[in-house]
């Protein structure tokens, strides 16, 4: 490599690590409410990140959502970001976690997979979130009716749906003679088997968690009634 060729990319490396180090200040994960203006509430543990997503799940039932003036949120958010939560849900369309939760722009990073199941991609997203972010909280939120639940107990085959959904099959839980039993138990067995998954295989985020600076939560969207249901 020439000199000329060197000096830019140290450069680049200087800039890169300067912008890294800004992340790793403390950091007020703000939600943004639109009753009449700004409001900040500042979140900086995942009890309160916990707490919000809570009330949001309870104001989307209520049919009163606060945060969506989305040209206040681009505003708002147009030079950086730090949502409080992530949640990794499934790829189903009639879960949208930014309108269950009452979010708005911003305020939660979102990972969608059809069964809502963890790879390497997912995990390098849960830290840049939590590491870089200072995100408090993951939620692995699984639901009623999921299809690729029904896909791992029916030994779907589809390309590479395939092995989507084998990923699914040690979640297998009860027999066939009651479906929908079936259907929820196992749904929710897949997102205590993805939280064990994501502390053995991200010492990331399992030395956060240890730490007590992050928290894993699963939860459990009703898909007749709009309700999220957290797990202990
Ligand atoms: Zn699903």
């Amino acid at each position: 490599m020439t000199q000329a060729k060197f000096i830019p990319l140290a450069l680049a490396g200087a800039i890169l690590f300067a912008s890294y180090a800004k992340a790793q200040k403390p950091i007020n994960n703000s939600v943004a409410t639109s009753h009449g203006g700004a409001k900040h509430a500042a979140i900086n543990t995942a009890d309160e990140a916990l707490a919000e997503l809570k009330n949001g799940n309870q104001r989307f039932m209520e049919g009163k959502l606060h945060n969506t003036n989305y040209k206040e949120d681009i505003e708002q958010t147009k030079s950086d970001q730090h949502p409080h939560s992530l949640i990794l849900s499934c790829l189903d369309s009639r879960i949208p976690p930014e309108i269950i939760f009452d979010q708005g722009i911003g305020n939660i990073f979102v990972a969608r997979v059809a069964g809502n199941i963890e790879d390497p991609n997912i995990l390098g997203s849960m830290e840049f979130a939590t590491k870089v972010k200072g995100t408090k909280l993951i939620v692995v939120m699984g639901h009623n009716k999921c299809g690729a639940v029904k896909g791992a107990i029916d030994n779907a085959e589809l390309g590479n749906l395939t092995q989507l959904v084998d990923q699914i099959k040690p979640a297998i839980t009860g027999d066939k003679s009651n479906m929908d039993k079936m259907l929820n138990e196992t749904a929710e067995k897949n997102v205590q088997l993805t939280i064990s998954d994501i502390l053995k295989q991200s010492p990331v985020i399992a030395e956060q968690v240890k730490q007590g600076t992050v928290k894993i939560v699963g939860a459990f969207y009703d898909l007749t009634s709009g309700k999220v249901n957290f797990m202990n």
